[in-house]
């Protein structure tokens, strides 16, 4: 074990557009990397399990900085913008609280003066504290890449831990929020070791809303975190009309790993009762 670990040699670059970022990016495949706040990447290229030539500082680049409501259109969120500003936001706090809900979660005020929600998604962990929020919230990215911008669904984005649909010379420029469903009403749950700045053991992001085609008069979305490959939505839970078989499907839909934080049997167990719990929440909320 390495007891002084220290960040191996890298080339810092600061590309002034994003076009000469994706050019860059894409004529360096796996040797070249974009960054926002650092806290993943720095911290695996530390430990050794990431060795980029060049770190490629995306941060200023155009719209990555904007935080912007419209009462029409939804919410546009920059790559850039870290935890604490989504946070400090009275329109995401109004408007989309279970995203400002989702951030908070997310170790300590220090890191997420750093850190960033694109960043979270991007680094594609299944234990990503805001993703579970951005996918109930059907968030699209979008990308710049070699062949200019396009969009690309969070439903389809993650391919494994780690892994997502971007390719060399792809960076995300900002996250877009279609205004929320009326009426909803969100929580995000939480387990981890400790209360303060630890991954989750399993999280349960819910979020229901009124819709007369449900026999309940009400439909539920739900995301799980740390119980599979990738961040898991499980469909088959969302229009059931129990919350307690809705939390039995979502925890059958999981396909949870031992690991230091929790074997795969107890986060089943936790995935049923915090979704019980996240989903009677959100019900109680919703019925007043
Ligand atoms: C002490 C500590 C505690 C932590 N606790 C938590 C926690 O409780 N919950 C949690 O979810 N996470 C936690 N993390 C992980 C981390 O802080 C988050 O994942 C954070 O949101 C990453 O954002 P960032 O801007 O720092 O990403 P970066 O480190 O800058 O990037 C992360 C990854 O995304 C890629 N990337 C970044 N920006 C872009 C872009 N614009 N386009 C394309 N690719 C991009 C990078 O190449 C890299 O692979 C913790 C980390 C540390 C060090």
């Amino acid at each position: 074990m390495n007891t002084h670990p220290t960040l191996p040699e890298f080339d810092y670059l600061r590309p002034r557009t994003l076009a000469e970022a994706s050019e860059f990016l894409s004529r360096h495949p796996g040797e070249a990397r974009p960054f926002m706040g650092g806290t993943d990447v720095l911290v695996r290229m530390r430990d050794g399990f990431l060795t980029p030539r060049f770190l490629v500082d995306v941060k200023g680049l155009d719209g990555t900085n904007e935080l912007r409501f419209d009462p029409r259109a939804g919410l546009t969120l920059g790559a850039a913008v870290c935890m604490n500003r989504v946070i400090a936001s009275a329109e995401v706090r109004t408007h989309y609280p279970l995203l400002a809900e989702a951030c908070r979660s997310v170790a300590s005020y220090p890191l997420r003066t750093r850190a960033t929600v694109v960043g979270n998604l991007c680094n594609a962990s299944p234990a990503g504290d805001t993703i579970g929020a951005c996918l109930v919230l059907e968030g699209v990215l979008h990308v710049h890449g070699v062949h200019g911008p396009r969009q690309e669904r969070l439903g389809s984005f993650f391919l494994g831990p780690g892994k997502t649909t971007l390719e060399a010379g792809d960076v995300v420029t900002s996250i877009h929020f279609p205004l929320p469903p009326k009426g909803c009403a969100g929580v995000y749950l939480k387990l981890g070791r400790n209360q303060l700045s630890d991954l989750s053991i399993v999280g349960v992001t819910a979020l229901g809303y009124p819709d007369s085609t449900c026999l309940s008069g009400y439909r539920f979305r739900l995301a799980m975190a740390s119980v599979a490959p990738v961040p898991l939505v499980p469909v088959e839970a969302e229009s059931h009309l129990s919350l307690r078989e809705a939390a039995q499907l979502a925890a059958d839909a999981c396909s949870p790993i031992d690991d230091v934080r929790g074997s795969a049997r107890y986060r089943r167990l936790m995935v049923r009762n915090l979704s019980a719990m996240a989903l009677a929440r959100v019900w109680n909320r919703l019925t007043g």
